[in-house]
């Protein structure tokens, strides 16, 4: 029996269940027989599918459901991965879709399962009654939750090419958002000589030279205005470690610093500046890079995306961004497509034990998805 038949294409309630039953927890991240029996059922649904096998055991989907002009396609995009379910025991199977005083439960029913189920409905739904003249072409990717892995694996051999739009499904509790910053992440490495704790004297100490450069990034000005739609940017120190023991002077200490840029920031200026700050001292490796995303409101589309939302959300909709990054990231920095993520689930729950996405906010999304494709692809 496929994973997904009718009766999920129609209901999204029914294929976020079927989806939560696959465990897709990143890390391991072996997304990728997941992957394998959502291709299989798409196909099967009359998708035109292509698979993106990458690393060990894991993958990325396109499904197509083509228009009849040549006109840009819209795309449809989402993460089948999720976070791991941390160390507090959950009171529902996290893998179970239980639904209780109207909510369905389990890890990725916010972020981002419910999300992709309402995608993918509201394009077969559509497919289904009308024939397109825009192509609808869902993507989706693996390993989002550890730096947009997948995202970036696509653009290396399946770039996404002249679209129209791109809605990405993330939580925002069916609110359209317009962007989020972008984040650079650093792995920052002292080095020292080791001597008896009671003779320091004799060595040099890598946990002072660390501690030394992070008091000196702690109130870090960045040269760049803030934005309007993203604020300003922000750094955190994470992670620290060091040292071998009480009774030796350390000869190495590591920390990790995260950078929330804005657009227009260039990444390899803040690294330049902030290894200008920290001196010589420490050496800086960034482990993700990642751009920030910022739609202008006054495009069409997002226009379109507002005004069905509009009918759904009790105050005037207004340009906003969210605190956390997409793959829209990776997808930004290969079109100019307008951007706008808009998903059922809620953005509070995400990440979260006992992690559940409110029913009927996942139909909700479902009415408004329908609504936006058949305007804009119908
Ligand atoms: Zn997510």
């Amino acid at each position: 029996m496929p994973l997904i038949s009718k009766p999920e294409l129609e209901d999204p309630l029914l294929f976020t269940q079927r989806l939560l039953a696959l465990d897709t927890t990143n890390p391991p991240g072996r997304e990728g027989p997941a992957v394998d029996a959502l291709a299989d059922s798409l196909q099967e649904a009359g998708f035109q599918v292509t698979r993106q096998p990458w690393g060990e055991a894991r993958g990325n989907l396109l499904a197509e459901l083509p228009g009849s002009t040549s006109q840009p396609p819209l795309i449809l995009s989402g993460h089948i991965d999720t976070v791991p379910l941390a160390n507090a025991p959950w009171s529902k199977d996290p893998f179970a879709g239980e639904v209780e005083h109207g909510a369905v439960y389990g890890r990725g029913s916010s972020d981002m399962k419910a999300g992709i189920a309402v995608m993918i409905c509201a394009a077969w739904g559509l497919a289904a009654r009308k024939s397109l003249n825009r192509t609808i072409r869902v993507v989706l990717t693996s390993g989002e939750e550890t730096g947009c892995l997948g995202a970036l694996e696509l653009q290396k051999s399946l770039p996404l090419g002249n679209v129209s739009g791109i809605l990405i499904a993330e939580p925002t509790s069916n609110y359209p958002a317009l962007g989020h910053k972008g984040a650079l992440f650093l792995r920052c490495r002292t080095a020292g000589v080791t001597a008896h704790s009671s003779m320091p004297e004799e060595g040099r100490n890598a946990i002072y030279k660390a501690a030394r450069a992070i008091t000196g990034i702690e109130n870090f000005r960045f040269n760049s205005q803030p934005h309007p739609l993203l604020g300003s940017p922000t750094l955190n120190v994470g992670m620290i470690a060091g040292g071998l023991n009480v009774n030796s002077v350390p000869d190495k200490a590591e920390f990790t610093v995260d950078v929330r840029s804005v657009r227009g920031m260039d990444h390899a200026e803040v690294l330049q500046s902030l290894q200008k700050q920290m001196g010589s001292d420490v050496t800086l490796e960034p482990f993700v890079s990642l751009g920030a995303v910022a739609t202008d409101h006054k495009n069409p589309f997002v226009q379109l995306v507002f005004s069905v939302m509009q009918e759904v959300l009790a105050s005037p909709i207004e340009p906003r961004a969210l605190p956390f990054f997409t793959d829209g990231s990776v997808f930004s920095q290969n079109s100019a497509a307008p951007i706008v993520v808009l998903g059922p689930g809620d953005p509070k729950m995400a990440h979260k034990t006992d992690e559940y996405c409110r029913v009927d906010k996942i139909y909700e999304a479902q009415q408004c998805y329908l609504r936006i494709l058949q305007e804009w692809c119908a």
